[in-house]
This record gives C-alpha cells, structure tokens and sequence, in this order.
C-alpha cells in the first residue's frame, strides 16, 4: 500500500476527550472515529487491526472443533420474554419497536437465540457434543461508555454457545474454552490471567474472566505473582482430551487469582506476603458453565440414549473482539505511539523514503515493496514528499514492527537501514538481507 494513496487521517494534537492512553493513540493514529456516545466507525487501519484480531479468534475457535456461524444483530422481544430476560436486563438493552408496533431489541448477546436454534434442529444426543459461535456486533447501552472502544456501547464480540447432554461434558467444554482462549490472547501477544469471577444475573458456579493487567483497567484483581510466569506457548493439544483440557484448566487456575467481586482475604492471605498482588486489569473475555437454566425455558431438549427427554447442558464463552485494540495498546506502547505486536498488527513493515523523487530511492523503495509482497508480507510505503522527521513520527505513531529508512546517501553503499520498532534498534543491510529479516 501506497501511503499517498491510502486513507489515514493522523492528527497531530492530543485530543482532549480521551482520557486513557489507548484512546488517545487509535484517535491519533487515524483508526476510529466516535459518531456518538460509544459508537464508533472503524477507520481503514483501525478496521485492519480488528480483522486481524477477528482472524485470530476464528481460527483458534476453529481448532477447538468450534463451529462459525452468524446470528443478526436485532432480536425479537419474543425469545427474551421465554426467558424472562426482556424485563429483567434493565436499561442496558436497548429496546426498539418495527412499524407494526411490535417490541425488537439490539442483541447484547445471544444466549437466548442460539437456544431457540439448537433446540428446533437438535432432537438426539448422538448430535452432541455441539459448540456454535459467532463475532457479531452487540449492543449494551451502557451507563458509562468510556475508554474509547474499550466500553463502547456497539461493539464486536465472540459469543460461543456449547451443548452437551451432561454436566460432565459440558465441564469439558468449558475446559476447552479456557485453552483456546489462552491461546488466543497469546497470539496477539497479550498475557489474559483466568481469574474466578463472579457468575451474577447469568447463574451457575464455574466462571472465568481473562484479565489483561493494566493500570487503567476498569477491574480491581488480586493474584499470586506466579501466575504472571505462566505460558500456554506453542504446545500440542488434542481438544477432544477430557484429560490435557482438564491439566491446563488445572495448571492456570490452582494458583490465587480472582477479581474484587471473589476476592477471599483468607484465601489471598495464604498466599506466601512477597507473592501476593493486587492490580487493575481489563476484562477480555469470560467463560461460563450455567446447566440447564436455559434449555429449560427455551425448550432445547433431546432423548437421551435411554430413549428419555432432558434438556442440554451449557455454556456461553465471550471474547471482547473490539475491546481487545484498546488492550493490546495499553499493554504495548510507548511515548511515541503504538508498539503492534506481530500477530495483529495493520501492516507487516513500512519503507520510509528519504528522497521522494529521487530516482534511484524510488526505484528502491519500490523493489523492497515488490520483494516483501512476494513474501506474503503486506509492507506500508510512505512514499509522500514530505520531510523525513514527519515520516519517522507517523511511522512510530502508527506502530509497525520494522521499518525500513531508504535514502540516496545508503544507497551509495548498498544499503538500507533496518529499525525495530520495539527495541528501537537500527541497523544498516541489504534491501535482500532486510526482506530476509523481517519475513
Ligand atoms: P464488563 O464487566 O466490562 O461490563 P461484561 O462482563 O458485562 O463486561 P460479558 O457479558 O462477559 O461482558 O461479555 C464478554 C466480553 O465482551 C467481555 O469480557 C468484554 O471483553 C466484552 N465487552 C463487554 N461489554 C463491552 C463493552 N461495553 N464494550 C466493549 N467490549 C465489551
Ligand atoms: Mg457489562
Ligand atoms: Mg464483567
Ligand atoms: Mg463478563
């Protein structure tokens, strides 16, 4: 992508209006643009960002043996009022009427409908296990729409939905959940801590929220420190394994680590003094197991292999999809704009050109664009006449791991110069030896 050609409205002041530092840096950075209170349009590298994240969660649902699909956005009043929760969610649901005067509502979630589904086509336990997910918009029309798109009131979620014919296997579910979730956030190079949450209006007693530390987050948590040297890393897992499941599950969540609405004095008290912890995180996704309260009201029964009729066991898992720009940008940045870990970041490597117009720089930035496309890589070109400082400081804003300075001077010798934009580090190569690198 031609920097001349692409849109990126970078503004140069600090808006006022945002209050935390990834606010600041996705308005600065020209990603989104608030149309009201908490609703946001995704400008193109703010939308690029959030398909990558989108990307990641997909193929990480996916390995678990998890099943896309997509439910829409506006719901009818009717499957809410099965549930009795059309009365009981409060003002955060926001509530609408059609032209024949009947009562729809913007989704905050989909519990509600993915029962109705599964409960008309599902008649048999040997359909089971089943897990259906899908990243849509929801709407919760929060009191307090802050922090940019980190509460938002439209904003993009995974809600995944899983049926099982046992509260056994319903457990391995969520089991399954907690590891593919682990390996999602570490994809994008965030570190969430499983911690015991509390499982309010939705019922039921096994509940985990992943929590990104983070000095401006909204939750208060308290944790063992240990738990921080935990790793899920490139390890195989077979997910139909009720038993690897179970060891992680075991392994990430022995050790102390709850937020305020668990938190135990007397437990947190055994902690050994130099261990214990308390800190602000950011909520980036949640686990539940809550039975059969829905399958009940809703109808989603099946025969069991005794030929009798029971209603499914289940749970409903939750990834903050939107939330997460906002987190990864409060765990990794520094005073000149965002540091984007590799996973997830718009662009893989920008090529700044010194000398716009030169021939020879042109010609040179327009090989290296050519040779990291072939690589798979998607390079960002600022090929505007514009002065260099100017486009050092867009480069860092906007927070794309390499960079590659191309001026006439280097050229001279054959060589380019590499930055890092996490260590900041510079080196002077090759253009072939800086494709080799950063591929
Ligand atoms: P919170 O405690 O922050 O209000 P929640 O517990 O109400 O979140 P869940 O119902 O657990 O949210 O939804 C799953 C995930 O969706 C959350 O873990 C969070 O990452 C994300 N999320 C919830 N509300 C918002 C919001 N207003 N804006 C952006 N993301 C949100
Ligand atoms: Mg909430
Ligand atoms: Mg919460
Ligand atoms: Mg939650």
């Amino acid at each position: 992508m031609r920097l001349s050609r692409y849109f990126l409205p970078v503004l140069k002041e600090t808006p006022a209006e945002a209050q935390i530092v990834s606010h600041r840096l996705m308005l600065r950075a020209g990603m989104i643009k608030q149309v009201s209170a908490g609703i946001y349009s995704w400008l193109p590298l703010g939308y690029k960002v959030l398909k990558n994240i989108e990307r990641i969660v997909h193929e990480e649902q996916i390995r678990a043996g998890h099943i896309p699909m997509l439910m829409p956005t506006l719901q009818s009043a009717d499957l809410w009022q099965k549930s009795g929760r059309f009365d009981a969610y409060g003002p955060e649901m926001l509530r609408l009427k059609d032209r024949h005067d009947r009562d729809m509502l913007y989704g905050p979630t989909n519990e509600e409908m993915i029962t109705d589904i599964v409960g008309t086509y599902v008649t048999s336990y040997k359909s089971l296990p089943l897990t259906l997910y899908h990243i849509q918009w929801k709407f919760r029309d929060e009191v307090r729409p802050r922090f940019g798109v980190m509460r938002g009131r439209e904003f993009l979620m995974k809600d995944g939905y899983n049926f099982d014919l046992s509260k056994e296997a319903a457990l391995h579910a969520y089991n399954r959940h907690l590891v593919s979730y682990l390996r999602t956030y570490e994809r994008m190079g965030l570190q969430a801590i499983p911690m015991r949450a509390d499982s309010g209006p939705i019922g039921g007693d096994y509940t985990h929220e992943f929590l990104v530390l983070a000095e401006t987050g909204e939750s208060e948590v308290f944790y063992d420190a240990e738990i921080t040297e935990l790793k899920f890393g490139d390890r195989e897992i077979d997910y139909d394994s009720v038993e690897q499941c179970a060891e992680v599950l075991t392994e990430f969540t022995s050790r102390y680590a709850r937020t305020d609405e668990t938190h135990d004095e007397a437990a947190f008290a055994e902690v050994p003094e130099d261990r214990q912890r308390s800190a602000r995180g950011i909520e980036v996704g949640q686990i539940f197991y809550f039975g059969t309260e829905y399958s009940e009201k809703m109808g989603a029964y099946v025969q069991n292999d005794e030929g009798e009729r029971v209603p499914l066991h289940m749970g409903s898992h939750g990834i903050g999809v939107s939330r997460l720009l906002g987190a990864i940008i409060e765990a990794s940045h520094d005073d000149k704009g965002i540091i984007w870990p590799e996973g997830v970041t718009p662009f893989h490597c920008g090529i700044v050109n010194l000398k716009q117009g030169d021939a020879e720089a042109d010609a040179a930035c327009e090989a290296l664009e050519k040779a990291l496309e072939a690589e798979g890589l998607e390079p960002l070109y600022d090929d505007r006449n514009e002065r260099a400082g100017g486009k050092f400081a867009t480069m860092d804003l906007i927070g794309l791991p390499w960079r590659i300075t191309v001026g006439p001077r280097g050229l001279k010798n054959g060589v380019v110069e590499l930055t890092s934009r996490r260590t900041g580090e510079s080196e002077e190569m090759t253009p072939e030896a800086a494709v080799v690198r950063v591929a």
